[in-house]
């Protein structure tokens, strides 16, 4: 037997037990006639002790441990006389009496502690030696239990695993595929899954009534914090169903995890969002409600005072940040000059501050009289000490803007506390977004999203406007998932294929299979789908989704320690008919 216990078990209640235990050295210390090394594995830390008045070779043997040699220690626990109150183990230590180099080890590219001094990149690259370090282990181990806790709640509602091929035709999902090329069938390609979401409707239509799986999905997207090309989607559906019951299901899920992942009991209803009002007054479809600042829009009380900025804008709207109506010329200027960077995108930012002794300042005071800009401040939820922050734009982009300004200002006052969630639904997605660039209308969600009841009759006369049964959860500013209620009728799918701008032939070509299956008794059906790293990352207090993934890409979605993607050879391209064109600059 390699060991009788791991490096994190051991207690008080242990000593004087002969113990073996296998791990990594992780430092070596030489006090005096005394030899101490911390034995580390996936479990813990335990304290070895070697002393040269009674084992002067062994003491030596010790001494020449290197960092991160692999070891077998055979000893007694004994009481430490200098206790370490910050690791479970540190009531006692091993008076070691046998000592066994499993294995040699060479120094490692970085320290593996807590605190590393290693970069991104080294990290990466070395990621086995970086899974080693303890906040890295920690965010798997939460991962793996949340894994396990979303399997028991479903299986205990009755839901089914069911694995889909890796190896598909493209489903939508609005990212661009990643594509394997076929070797039997030249010149065809797989699509790797954007996500299951055909398959979990056929399996509807199969009778699998409750599906799920936690499954790999691929997108071809830029990549971003909270971006992977390849990440795991908690992926479910269900069949006769309307929005209500699936939220009631998953919102019975997401306490369930909060309860089992972080001791949290969450007994109330969790609030819900219509998307217009989302967008309106938090300028995002994926709100974080820990704090206030809501959006307020203006425009009709700035209007026509002569500030021809505002006169020409079709929507102007404010938010109050609590207490900086004290904020500096320069710190005004500064949070300008954010505004207008690219990623932002305002042309400009208009402030009014509501000061302690009630008197007014702002950028436009030549328009606006002091009564006339203190009803704006108050009418944006403004009381004295506050600060205004307007912007004006186009209706849409304006309120993005704002939303993102709103979101720093929230980091700025520290109002985004890590250890408060606020979950919620946002509902009543729209059925279509409009695309400036190509002058059509995309389905928001997917093509298998079924329009509100209600608004069966404006898809074709009034699409902007139509909605969905669609819904989203989201957690602390976080989409942590969302679906909808499907189409079951191929009468109405075909009507929004067409919507969509698919010809008959386009559609027939791309989902036919669909289609077809519609024709063989659909039930009503309905499901989302949960983003399993972002959900991980978030109960972990991580702000990437590396922090939960084994094996994460970097941000030029490369696997550094694999070193993939890679050349193939040329039997290989030969075999799959493929030549590769020089890169020419576009
Ligand atoms: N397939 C959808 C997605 O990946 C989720 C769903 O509609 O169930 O976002």
């Amino acid at each position: 037997m390699y060991r009788t216990h791991n490096c994190g078990e051991l207690r008080a209640a242990d000593i004087n037990k002969t113990v073996t235990l296998c791990g990594w050295v992780q430092k070596v210390r030489n006090l005096g006639g005394m030899t101490f090394v911390d034995l580390r594995d996936r479990y813990g830390i335990t304290q070895l002790v070697f002393n040269t008045e009674t084992n002067a070779e062994l003491c030596e043997k010790a001494r020449k441990l290197g960092r991160e040699f692999v070891i077998q220690a055979i000893g007694v626990v004994t009481e430490r006389s200098s206790k370490n109150k910050d690791i479970p183990t540190g009531d006692i230590e091993i008076t070691v009496q046998e000592l066994n180099i499993l294995n040699k080890s060479e120094i490692p590219p970085f320290t593996i502690e807590d605190n590393t001094d290693g970069g991104e990149d080294l990290l990466m690259k070395y990621r086995y030696l970086d899974i080693r370090r303890r906040p890295i282990i920690k965010g798997l181990q939460l991962r793996n239990k949340m894994s396990f806790e979303v399997r028991r709640y479903l299986d205990g509602h009755s839901f089914m695993e069911v694995e889909t091929p890796m190896l598909i035709k493209s489903t939508p999902e609005g990212a661009r595929d990643y594509v394997v090329p076929s070797r039997i069938h030249h010149g065809e390609f797989y699509a790797l899954p954007q996500s299951p979401q055909q398959y979990k409707q056929l399996l509807m239509v199969a009778g699998i009534d409750r599906y799920y799986q936690i499954v790999k999905c691929f997108r071809d997207e830029d990549l971003r914090a909270d971006r992977q090309p390849e990440f795991t989607q908690i992926d479910c559906e269900m069949s006769f169903v309307e929005q209500e019951d699936v939220l009631q299901v998953f919102e019975g899920l997401a306490k369930h995890l909060f309860k089992e992942i972080k001791g949290i009991d969450m007994n109330y209803q969790f609030p819900r969002m219509v998307w217009k009002d989302a967008m309106e007054q938090y300028g995002s479809d994926k709100p974080d409600i820990r704090f206030g600042m809501k959006i307020h829009n203006i425009t009709d009380k700035v209007k026509n005072h002569g500030f021809k900025v505002f006169d020409d804008a079709e929507y102007v709207c404010a938010i109050a940040v609590g207490g900086c109506a004290n904020y500096s010329r320069k710190q005004l200027d500064e949070i300008t000059e954010w505004v207008k960077r690219p990623q932002v995108g305002a042309k400009g930012l208009v402030y009014i501050k509501y000061n302690e002794d009630n008197t007014i300042k702002s950028s436009v005071d030549k328009f606006y009289s002091p009564e006339e800009l203190t009803e704006i401040a108050k009418f944006s939820g403004a009381g004295t000490g506050d600060l205004v922050l307007i912007l004006c734009g186009k209706k849409l982009p304006v309120l993005n803007q704002m939303g993102v300004l709103r979101i720093e200002m929230g980091n700025r006052l520290g109002l985004r506390d890590k250890n408060i969630f606020a979950p919620l639904w946002v509902v009543d997605f729209p059925l279509f977004e409009w695309d400036e660039a190509t002058q059509r209308f995309y389905a928001m969600h997917h093509p298998f999203t079924s329009p509100k009841k209600e608004d069966y009759d404006i898809l074709e006369t009034n699409p902007g406007e139509a909605r969905a049964n669609a819904y989203d959860l989201v957690i602390n500013g976080i989409e942590i998932g969302g679906g909808s209620i499907r189409i079951h009728d191929s009468a109405l799918q075909v009507r929004m294929f067409k919507l969509l701008g698919f010809t008959e032939e386009k559609a027939q070509a791309q989902f036919s299979c669909l289609i077809n299956a519609f024709k063989y008794g659909a039930p009503p059906h309905g499901g989302l789908a949960f983003g399993l790293d972002r959900w991980a990352a978030l109960l972990n207090g991580s702000d990437s989704i590396k922090d939960v993934i084994a094996f994460p890409k970097n941000n030029a979605a490369r696997d550094i320690m694999i070193d993939a993607p890679s050349k193939i050879s040329d039997e290989q391209l030969d075999e799959l008919s493929l030549i590769i064109k020089p890169l020419t600059d576009k």
